[in-house]
């Protein structure tokens, strides 16, 4: 059984994204779209008990969200894939 790539893991070697990504609001559920975030954690590409390798790494919003003004964090893994 060959491993499996997601998107992110794609994305998390190559180390920086510089495109719009989709993201929830938490708070209001409505989705919004920016490029204006910054990787605040990157703990590199990890293989899952599955077998399935994902990027473990955060993003924060430069700016506050556009339906409740809050900066959120996110973990990419968790993101919709923007290659899709
Ligand atoms: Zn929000």
């Amino acid at each position: 059984m060959s491993p499996r790539w997601s998107c992110w893991s794609i994305l998390g070697l190559m180390g920086n994204i510089s495109m719009n990504l989709v993201f929830v609001c938490p708070e209001n559920h409505k989705t919004f779209e920016t490029d204006h975030f910054n990787i605040i954690q990157d703990n590199g590409v990890k293989m899952t008990e599955t077998g399935q390798r994902v990027w473990d790494a955060k993003v924060e919003l430069v700016s506050g969200c556009p339906f409740c003004g809050k900066i959120h964090e996110y973990q990419v893994s968790d993101l919709p894939c923007p290659f899709s």
